[in-house]
């Protein structure tokens, strides 16, 4: 079955879909990305996920070409198309086409990507054994809430992750943990809290992170929004990040450290497992 791309309000086989060289996502990383988790042919949690791609796309200026009912009709068609059961689908809105340019016309019409990516979520290959992590520090612009297509600073932190036989990069600021590459950093502490950052302008919200705390506080285990050091991540009970991608993700080593006992946390295990059961049942 050939792979199919939904391109501009068309459905069209990989090889048939072409984006002009002047596209600003090309040439300018000016666009809104977001990505879904599948399970069971189900988009995961997809309502606070289209919501965020509606404030980034707001917050940078580009028109959001569909209402979220209409994104939805679209994602579901793409993955029945693509005979699609579990992994990713990827949405990318850019600001258009237009001649080389820092400023471009204000009613220029947003270019459309989705495509659908194959991945095993439930047993991903480092949900048993646990994440190797390493720090590195964060280079990014100010602007980290917004989903934006430039990423550079996150593929050179994944480089090096994978230099170091590590799966994810966690990214440091003033001293404090910010969050992963692509995914949001999560500590517990030795008397049971469950600590992840507070949000601002200096992290994504995450989709998986707020589905995460509201288990945590459906299942009464304690929650604290607060920055953490890469001291205390070290000194945690047990860590882990989250991330459609990898949903809740033990980690047990920073930066060639181990961390905890060395080995996925039962705490750590157990919201996964809620995680799931979570999403089976949606
Ligand atoms: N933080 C960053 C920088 C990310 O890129 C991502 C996901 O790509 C996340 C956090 C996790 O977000 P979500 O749980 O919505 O996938």
């Amino acid at each position: 079955m050939p792979r199919i791309v939904y391109l501009n309000g068309h459905y069209v086989p990989y090889d048939e879909a072409k984006i002009p060289v002047m596209d600003r996502g090309f040439l300018f990383g000016d666009g809104i990305y977001e990505v879904t988790a599948v399970l069971d042919g189900k988009l995961l949690d997809n309502a606070p996920h289209l919501a965020r791609l509606d404030r980034s796309l707001k917050e940078i200026g580009i028109p959001n070409p569909h209402t979220a009912a209409e994104w939805t009709t679209r994602q579901t068609e793409l993955m029945r198309r693509n005979d699609f059961e579990e992994g990713l689908v990827y949405i990318e809105v850019t600001r258009g086409v237009y001649e080389r340019d820092f400023l471009c016309p204000e009613n220029l019409k947003p270019t459309v990507v989705m495509f659908t990516q194959p991945k095993t979520l439930r047993d991903h290959p480092l949900a048993k054994p646990g994440a190797a992590v390493i720090t590195v520090p964060d280079l990014r612009w100010k602007r980290r809430d917004i989903k934006s297509v430039s990423l550079l600073a996150q593929v050179l932190a994944k480089q090096a992750a994978r230099a170091a036989n590590a799966a994810e990069a966690w990214m440091v600021e003033d001293g404090q943990v910010t969050e992963g590459a692509s995914s949001t950093a999560f500590i517990i502490a030795h008397d049971g809290r469950i600590l992840t950052r507070q949000l601002s302008t200096a992290v994504l919200a995450g989709v998986t992170r707020g589905a995460v705390l509201k288990l945590a506080e459906e299942n009464n285990l304690r929650l604290e929004l607060a920055s953490f050091s890469v001291a205390d991540a070290l000194a945690a009970r047990e860590v882990f990040y989250t991330s459609a991608s990898t949903l809740v993700m033990p980690v047990i080593s920073i930066d060639g450290q181990r961390v905890g006992d060395g080995r996925p946390g039962p705490l750590t295990k157990k919201l996964r497992q809620l995680y799931l059961s979570m999403a089976v049942n949606a």
